[in-house]
């Protein structure tokens, strides 16, 4: 596993995807520069672990950074408190439940009354499954009092658009549990192609601005005369970044759906096979069940997370059972664990 904060690998040509994992290095040059910045798509794993709390880990959360936007996919006990340590910063801009266990809302309205005493004016939206919103809102106005900004709950359900901003959008897809669960997938919309520049040189266009409106997609005309269409010399769309974040889930169809081509699928791997009744019992997945979907999906990372606390802590099992049944690159983030997406080529 490359430990590295150099991670922008975008615009290099027939580089696999490196998506590579920052441990515990957090102020590792988010902002080091414009293009860096434009390109970020930067998950932080708050909480791994499955149900309970352990002294390492936390329970479920995690938030992606894209490009400056910051998206809170559940928010486990004590998740403000590991944003703090893990400087991810508390200027949410969509916070995305998918089921309302105590291990993946308890920490909602602590965090909202902490956003309310820091003065936050800026609406916040809360995503939720299908017939949860009014629970989730009496219980929030319950235990925390209506915020002093407004907080809008909306249901989502499965084939949905969440949020839609202008270069990407968070899906919501079906999953299987024992409660009315949701998850969730942040898809960027597609890249131009790649310029082809030996190509262009080739035809006679000459080296300068006219490059630039041939890959805007606007043909140009050349001094002789003749007429240069884009599709001369630029490729198809390149599809952007795909990371997909199940919650807690049986493996299922839909998940491998929508994690086709993933650059991350983060995945329920509560348990290891010794317990693969117990994950079929409780709506869970083992480590290889994670692994299978994975590799159904063609995905490119698996991180493996909401991990049972009975295994101590010892999680090479998980990795390994997973890596049995998938060749990509599986990770078992440890909490303040980052991953830095880059694109696949
Ligand atoms: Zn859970
Ligand atoms: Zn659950």
């Amino acid at each position: 596993m490359v430990l590295s904060s150099q991670t922008d690998t975008v615009g290099t040509t027939g580089r696999a995807l490196e998506a590579v994992v920052l441990r515990r290095r957090f102020e590792a040059s988010i902002h080091a520069s414009r293009r860096y910045r434009r390109m970020t798509l930067r998950v932080t794993f708050l909480g791994t672990s499955g149900a309970v709390p352990t002294p390492q880990r936390s329970t479920s959360a995690l938030l992606i950074n894209r490009d400056g936007d910051r998206l809170l996919f559940d928010c486990g006990e004590g998740t403000q408190r590991q944003m703090m340590q893990t400087g991810t910063g508390f200027a949410l801009d969509g916070c995305f439940v998918t089921h309302l266990h105590g291990d993946h809302v308890y920490g909602l309205p602590g965090l909202l009354d902490t956003l309310s005493f820091n003065d936050r004016d800026r609406p916040l939206q809360v995503y939720t499954p299908p017939g949860t919103k009014g629970p989730l809102t009496e219980w929030l106005h319950g235990i925390g009092g209506v915020p002093d900004f407004p907080v809008t709950v909306t249901e989502v359900t499965p084939g949905e658009t969440a949020l839609k901003a202008d270069e990407y959008r968070v899906i919501v897809f079906g999953v299987d549990h024992d409660a009315t669960a949701v998850g969730y997938a942040l898809v960027e919309n597609d890249r131009k192609g790649r310029f082809d520049r030996e190509r262009a040189e080739e035809l006679g266009v000459p080296v300068g601005p006219k490059f630039a409106q041939l890959h805007e997609g606007t043909p140009v005309e050349l001094e002789d005369g003749r007429i240069i269409e884009p599709a001369d010399v630029v490729g198809p769309p390149r599809p952007g970044r795909r990371v997909v974040y199940t919650g807690d889930t049986r493996p299922t169809p839909q998940t491998t759906t929508v994690a086709a081509d993933a650059d991350l699928l983060i995945h329920d791997a509560t348990f290891r096979d010794d317990h693969a009744d117990r994950a079929a019992r409780t709506g869970h997945t083992t480590a290889r069940e994670a692994g299978e979907i994975a590799a159904a999906a063609g995905a490119r990372c698996l991180a493996l997370v909401h991990l049972s606390s009975r295994y101590g802590d010892t999680y090479g099992p998980h990795r390994q059972q997973a890596g049995a049944a998938f060749d990509g690159r599986v990770i078992v983030p440890e909490d303040g664990d980052t991953v830095d997406v880059s694109f696949p080529e």
